[in-house]
Parts: C-alpha cells; sequence; structure tokens
C-alpha cells in the first residue's frame, strides 16, 4: 500500500471511530471557551478598514479577550510592504490573538476572492491562484518563524498543509455559535473544526439570541462568533462594545477565551505522521523521502515551502517508540 493508497483508506477507519470531542473542563468551569473571530473581507478591503480592525482588536484586549484575525487575499498587499501593519500584526500574535486567513469560495454569495482548488476555476474570470498559493499569499503577513494553522473556508477549498478549520459548510445562523472540536476528513486530508456565528450579518446584530445561545452552551463546548471590522465603524462601536462587556461579565479577564489553535491543538495529529495513521513510523520516513526537494504540503511539516533537512529531524524526534 503506497502512501496515498493510505491516506483514502483512513477516512472510513476514522470515520467509523467516530473523532469527536468534548473540551475539557474543570467542575468549576461554568463559562464555555469561546472564539471570536474576525473576518476581514476580501470586498471590503480598502485600507479605510484598517483602523476598524485595530480598534476593534484594542476593544477586545481591554476585557481580555483573545480574538483570531483572519485575512483575505485582498488585505495582504496594503500590510506586507508597510512595516508599521506588519509590527501591528507581531504584537496582536504576542498578545495571544491568532492570525489566520479567510477564503471566499467561487460560489460564495457575494464575492469570491479569485482562489480556488476546483479545477473549473482557471478559466474563470479573476482567476488568481489554487489554495496553496492562497495559502502562501497570506502566509507572508505572518511573523518570522511561525506559520498558518487556520482558516475559514468551504470543506471543498481545504488547503493541504493547514490542520484546522473554522467555520465551514452552512450559514452562519445562530445554530453554529455551538460546537466541540470535530474532525472532518477532507480531499486534502484531515481538518479539525469548530463553528462560528455571524454576531452581525447584513446590518442586523444577533447580540440577543446569541447571548442566550451563550448561556446556555456547556461547559465543555465552544462557543464562536464571527464579525467584520466593517461593524466597528468610528462612532458606531456600541453594539459590539455591548457585545464584549457582556462576554467580560460572565468571564472577567477573558480566561475563558481562547483562539481556535490554542483548542484544537491538542487534537491535531503528532507532528511527522504524514500518513495520519497514528504512528510515526517508516511509512512516513518513506513519504519524507519520496517528496525530497519538493513543496508537498502533506511533507513539508514546518511550512518552509521545501521538504528537506529539517522535516526528516522532524519525524524522527516524533519516532513512535513500541509499547
Ligand atoms: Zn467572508
Amino acid at each position: 500500500m503506497n502512501a496515498s493508497t493510505i491516506r483514502f483508506v483512513l477516512p472510513a477507519l476514522v470515520a467509523s471511530i467516530g473523532l469527536e470531542h468534548a473540551v475539557h473542563a474543570d467542575e468549576s468551569d461554568t463559562v464555555p471557551r469561546y472564539i471570536t473571530v474576525i473576518h476581514c473581507e476580501p470586498q471590503e478591503s480598502d485600507e479605510s478598514e484598517w483602523p476598524s480592525l485595530v480598534n476593534m482588536i484594542k476593544a477586545c484586549e481591554d476585557r481580555g479577550i483573545k480574538a483570531c484575525i483572519q485575512f483575505s487575499d485582498e488585505w495582504i498587499p496594503f500590510i506586507v510592504d508597510n512595516s508599521a501593519r506588519l509590527d501591528k500584526i507581531r504584537s496582536w500574535r504576542d498578545w495571544g490573538h491568532e492570525i489566520s486567513a479567510h477564503h471566499h469560495t467561487l460560489d460564495h454569495p457575494s464575492y469570491w476572492d479569485g482562489y480556488s482548488n476546483d479545477p473549473d476555476a482557471a478559466d474563470r474570470h479573476g482567476y488568481q491562484g489554487d489554495m496553496q498559493d492562497f495559502r502562501w499569499l497570506i502566509s507572508s503577513v505572518l511573523p518570522a518563524n511561525s506559520r498558518l494553522t487556520s482558516i475559514s473556508t468551504f470543506d471543498d477549498d481545504m488547503p493541504a498543509g493547514i490542520p484546522f478549520q473554522v467555520g465551514g459548510d452552512g450559514g452562519p445562523g445562530p445554530d453554529m455559535a455551538v460546537s466541540i472540536p470535530t474532525l472532518k476528513w477532507l480531499t486534502q486530508g484531515p481538518a479539525w473544526n469548530l463553528t462560528t456565528a455571524a454576531l452581525e450579518q447584513g446590518g442586523t446584530w444577533y447580540s440577543d439570541i446569541l447571548q442566550t445561545i451563550f448561556l446556555k452552551t456547556p461547559a465543555d463546548s465552544v462557543f464562536g462568533i464571527a464579525i467584520h471590522p466593517h461593524a466597528y465603524h468610528e462612532g458606531e462601536e456600541a453594539e459590539f462594545d455591548a457585545w464584549l462587556d457582556f462576554l467580560a461579565a460572565q468571564d472577567p479577564g477573558g480566561t475563558r477565551s481562547a483562539t481556535p489553535t490554542e483548542i484544537l491543538t491538542p487534537y491535531a495529529f503528532t507532528a511527522g505522521d504524514t500518513n495520519y495513521d497514528g504512528t510515526v513510523d517508516g511509512s512516513d520516513l518513506a513519504m519524507i523521502l519520496a517528496a525530497w526537494g519538493t513543496e508537498d504540503p502533506h511533507a513539508d511539516l514546518n511550512a518552509d515551502r521545501i521538504v528537506d533537512g529539517s522535516d526528516l529531524a522532524t519525524v524522527l524526534a516524533n519516532w513512535t517508540i513500541d509499547g
């Protein structure tokens, strides 16, 4: 059985085991862990949105709340060449926020961002590349020595090499606010998922119903909302501030706030388990060697766009010891 066969046989195996995990909660925890995801939309990439994003994150920090800041492709050009903005991103990461990615697929109801793994996409007007191209573009604003670990995208456009998916197929309705880490086996491999509900959509705020849902969410589940910088334009901060104040009242200091990557990391496959069979062994070593010198995202474990000695070292360092 070769490596790619293994990759397609395993899903059935894993699906039959039913990998879903409740999140660890101490008995004293009554508040669920919660994620606050900021979608930086491709069709709202005007630079004038940047101050709204900055202010929104400051408002989260004032209450000790971590955010997951998700950039789409059209935000990258005015960040990547601006050292003050890159410094800001580094400071957000250092504070404890997550820098992540937001993708609009070909069939997005309002706006396609030009990237897709769909074979028909290359013929469509506005095509810019596949999802690996998208991944590297977004990665260009990450601080040095960090990698993109989560993305919001529909299932069929999940890039290989990113272990965590936020949102996914389906609408952003209030029913999406509560989830537990759930494994999806997608075309590119495994992805652990959490979902989010839109706090504001098309000018309508869902704060009241989402507050009710938050208060009913079990402590071993995850509560997630998504919001956009356009909801925090100057003079229009009251709704989101009120939402953050609600969270701060339930969770003083934001100790239950988390990033998707923090919550999902304990469930991720061991680094070096390139065929996702639960052990790091000779078959993983063979995959590294077969992909040597390439960009194969399944074997490029440290995401530096080349399969080389450092990826081999990761496999050896995580080698499964029998017994
Ligand atoms: Zn969006």
